[in-house]
């Protein structure tokens, strides 16, 4: 797992520069068919954007470009996940198409499933490094969360991340299984 520091200094996001006492992690990914880091970065350094996260995966080479200090108060989550939480966002497959709200076709599984492990496999390195800098029990109730489980638990927007993308592609991804992915990998480090 590489990380890259692209930190977001145009976001106004940034700009605000409160601190947050890290608490947990959000996963969530982006909700449109962009493989390419990139992309987000660019559009993130707009001075009038009104989001901001932690850190993109790139679904093209599984790299991590890290958006803003980890402690750093980001708006990702809506709701109170932003006081307590770090946001992750996957980048998704080219060959999916949104048909409305969670809802996708898929023209390519196959090179889907290539795109989504790239970002699974990197999620839980990423995650599993962070719960050791921040002495966080991945396993623990509420600590890893997607942004889904976030809404559930009243804690975030009411976004479906990425929750729908993996049972959309019938992948075999869930929460449950990365949570346990992060704290085997956790004691690997
Ligand atoms: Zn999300």
């Amino acid at each position: 797992m590489e990380i890259e520091q692209r930190i977001l200094t145009t976001n106004p996001c940034y700009k605000s520069g409160r601190k947050i006492a890290v608490k947990g992690l959000m996963l969530h990914s982006v909700g449109c068919p962009q493989p390419s880091a990139e992309v987000f970065i660019k559009n993130y350094s707009n001075p009038a954007s009104k989001v901001c996260v932690h850190a993109f995966i790139d679904a093209n080479t599984g790299v991590v470009y890290q958006t803003l200090p980890w402690d750093h108060r980001g708006w990702h989550g809506g709701g109170s996940s932003n006081n307590t939480h770090i946001g992750i966002e996957m980048c998704e497959p080219s060959c999916i198409k949104y048909t409305g709200g969670a809802k996708f076709t898929c023209t390519d599984r196959e090179k889907a499933l290539v795109y989504v492990k790239k970002t699974y496999d990197s999620a839980v390195g990423l995650f599993a490094h962070l719960c050791k800098e921040f002495g966080l029990n991945p396993l623990a109730d509420g600590v890893i969360v997607s942004h889904k489980e976030g809404h559930d638990r009243g804690i975030a927007s009411g976004h479906a991340d990425p929750d729908h993308l993996w049972n959309g592609l019938e992948c075999g991804y869930t929460m449950t299984k990365f949570r346990q992915d992060v704290a085997n990998t956790m004691n690997q480090l």
